[in-house]
């Protein structure tokens, strides 16, 4: 998602430029993904760089924390962010780090890259345990079996000691 800005950083500040923002596949860490991304970027010359303003949405695909299956959710990114070009766009002097520390930046090639942006505030407006639905119920964890498509024939310990007293419970009211 990369955008050359060389021509919107050299207006005066004050000048708005917006672009349509489409992208198939953006990837968000080793599990997740972006697709189907689409959306605008407003930018504003600033004195310092260009606010850019982000209103996109898509889809972000991972795998739910119970059961492991797909899991693809509707997703809505909004965000601002200032990018500060590394180099003065006119002269090509190099901007001091300092100006830029804490911001996006514009790269040396004048280069603007809304990816690592998108990225973190994808992340951030994600649920951090994706659940296939609400009610998933995971693997279990004697076979791996996938609870939601068959139930295996394991038992937990649990349900053993439930059953006994089941039984117990019956051989009481038999005696009765
Ligand atoms: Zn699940
Ligand atoms: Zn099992």
């Amino acid at each position: 998602m990369r955008f050359r800005v060389s021509q919107e950083l050299r207006q005066s500040v004050g000048t708005e430029f917006s672009m349509e923002l489409r992208e198939r596949r953006l990837f968000l860490d080793d599990e997740a993904a972006l697709s189907d991304l689409r959306g605008s970027a407003h930018m504003l010359r600033t004195d310092r760089g260009l606010l850019v303003t982000v209103h996109a949405r898509g889809r972000v695909q991972g795998t739910c924390s119970r059961c492991l299956t797909a899991v693809r959710s509707p997703i809505e990114v909004d965000f601002q962010e200032e990018f500060i070009p590394v180099v003065d766009p006119v002269s090509g002097a190099h901007i001091s780090a300092a100006e830029a520390e804490d911001s996006f930046v514009i790269d040396a090639d004048l280069m603007l890259d809304l990816g690592e942006a998108l990225r973190q505030y994808t992340l951030m407006s994600s649920p951090s345990k994706p659940l296939c639905r609400p009610d998933c119920a995971g693997l279990c964890p004697t076979c791996g079996a996938n609870l939601n498509q068959d139930p295996c024939s394991c038992q937990s310990p649990g349900d053993e000691r439930w059953r006994a007293l089941a039984a117990l419970k019956r051989e009481n009211q038999k005696g009765n």
